[in-house]
């Protein structure tokens, strides 16, 4: 069902019964492997759907101090609190909120540890493999700053710590290769592993993506679980809201520059921004049979604020609607006032279809953005 036109563009359309689609599968795992799953907020923080995501998760994990107390006040359940640098005030605030902390270097936990007894206490260990197609996002990049290299330094810690983290995946869906460096950890971190009563293997891992191996996912898990008889967490964030939100744009206006280019009321940088981060284009419907090929273009004076390529069956016109699909990960926690541009309200459709435009942005929300 196509929601309902007289809500203006642009917005992004957060559609329920999507994110219920991953949701299905996280539970199956979790019920499988009995592993935890909190989710990661700085890919999605949304808190008007928390409530359906608040059914299946186990609660959610953070890289800063709002995002702990986002996590605690609106989410619940279990508040796990990560930043690779806390000040001592965030440490202060943070433990109001959190059950879990964890300390991204061995200095770090030092510091702060009196503040914090009481909350089960983790740190952050950079296992020194990875996969990312990003070397932006490569958690074990050279010089890489998140989490202890030295495990002969965990050692000497390790009476203070209850888990540790790994962090090492991002938008992997290759099944062979997580399972492998699995067990190169599981190896080469086997002294510490078997001390811990919880270890966080992270986020990254595209496991409710169509056709991904569930059923050797969770076979791994179980036996990575029985060996070190501990708690086993995952911070999805990207796998939780995958493939379920659309941003929901219109064509302004139509130019010509060798080729034909439809420029929306939206824009890549404000709105879509790792778009240009990472050089992709934006998914939206081509037809390989359209006759009718336009550059999807924004609407900012940035010269290459470009959606992608496509086909179209029809001629476009000034009003036609283009939908840009998987627009909910790493979309509206990253929107920015850039150029001024209007920012696209946000919409659900809920489980049983009803509409709500959930949030409008105004021009006051642009003008108290500065001072
Ligand atoms: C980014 C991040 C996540 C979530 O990653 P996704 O790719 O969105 O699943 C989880 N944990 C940590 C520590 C992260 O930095």
């Amino acid at each position: 069902m196509k929601p309902n036109i007289n809500i203006e563009t642009p917005y992004y359309f957060i559609d329920e019964k999507k994110i219920f689609k991953n949701l299905k599968k996280i539970s199956w795992l979790k019920e499988k492997t009995g592993v935890k799953v909190v989710l990661a907020l700085k890919c999605f923080s949304t808190w008007s759907v928390f409530g359906l995501l608040r059914e299946y998760l186990d609660g959610t994990t953070s890289s800063s101090l709002y995002e702990t107390r986002l996590g605690y006040e609106k989410f619940g359940k279990e508040t796990h609190a990560y930043c690779v640098g806390y000040t001592l005030e965030d440490i202060k605030e943070i433990k109001k909120y959190s059950n879990i902390i964890i300390f991204n270097s061995i200095s770090q936990l030092k510091r702060f540890y009196k503040e914090v007894k009481g909350l089960s206490i983790g740190i952050r260990i950079n296992p020194k493999v990875s996969y990312s197609q990003y070397d932006l996002a490569d958690p074990a990049r050279k010089f890489s700053r998140l989490g202890v290299i030295d495990k002969n330094e965990i050692k000497k810690i390790i009476n203070l710590i209850d888990g540790v983290m790994f962090h090492f995946n991002c938008e992997n869906d290759n099944f062979e290769n997580f399972s492998n460096n699995l067990d190169y950890i599981s190896k080469e971190f086997e002294d510490i592993l078997h001390k811990m009563k919880w270890v966080s293997l992270g986020g990254g891992i595209y496991f409710t993506k169509k056709g991904y191996p569930l059923n050797e996912f969770a076979k791994k898990l179980k036996s990575f679980i029985k060996k070190f008889k501990l708690q086993v967490y995952l911070e999805p964030g990207e796998s939780v809201v995958t493939e379920a939100a659309e941003l929901v744009t219109k064509v302004v206006d139509i130019v010509h520059n060798e080729i034909d280019i439809a420029i929306v009321d939206a824009s890549t940088e404000p709105h879509m921004l790792d778009l240009l981060i990472y050089g992709t284009p934006a998914k939206i419907k081509s037809y390989p049979d359209g006759k009718y090929r336009y550059m999807i273009a924004g609407r900012s004076c940035l010269a290459g604020d470009i959606f992608g390529v496509y086909n179209f069956r029809k001629k476009l016109k000034v009003g036609d609607i283009i939908r840009i699909q998987d627009a909910a990960g790493y979309t509206m926690v990253k929107k920015n006032w850039f150029n001024g541009l209007q920012m696209p309200s946000i919409v659900v459709k809920r489980l049983n279809g009803n509409i709500e435009v959930v949030r409008k942005f105004t021009y006051e929300d642009y003008l108290y953005s500065l001072s």
